[in-house]
């Protein structure tokens, strides 16, 4: 847990955020400023800042093995994903997310 990150908070549950998935690894919610339909972050429990600063090459693969598993979950079969790397490049939140977008 970093302080003032906002997404570790949430993961420590301070804000009473509903997760609609979570595992070993990760935590899914909703996105609270949705961009589509369907918004969801995949959030990884360990605070790294962006993709530039992750060394863990096993965790993106779970990230990734969550993203289907909540798709599943949820009876999404068609969306996008997408990351944010780097503050020009529009990330918003320092701590390494995946977006899901779906209809
Ligand atoms: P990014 O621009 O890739 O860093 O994405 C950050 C995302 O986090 C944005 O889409 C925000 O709408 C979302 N967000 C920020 N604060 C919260 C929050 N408290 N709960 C849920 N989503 C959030
Ligand atoms: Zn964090």
């Amino acid at each position: 847990m970093t302080e003032d990150c906002i997404f570790c908070k949430i993961i420590n549950g301070d804000f009473g955020t509903e997760f609609v998935y979570e595992n070993k690894y990760a935590v899914v919610f909703k996105d609270i400023n949705p961009k589509a339909p369907i918004h969801l972050l995949v959030v990884p429990r360990v605070h790294t800042e962006s993709l530039n600063e992750l060394e863990d090459k096993n965790l993106m693969g779970e990230l990734l093995q969550t993203v289907k598993d909540v798709t599943k979950k949820i009876g999404l079969k068609s969306y996008k994903t997408l990351i944010n790397t780097g503050k020009e490049a529009g990330q918003e939140v320092f701590h390494l997310h995946i977006h899901i977008l779906g209809n």
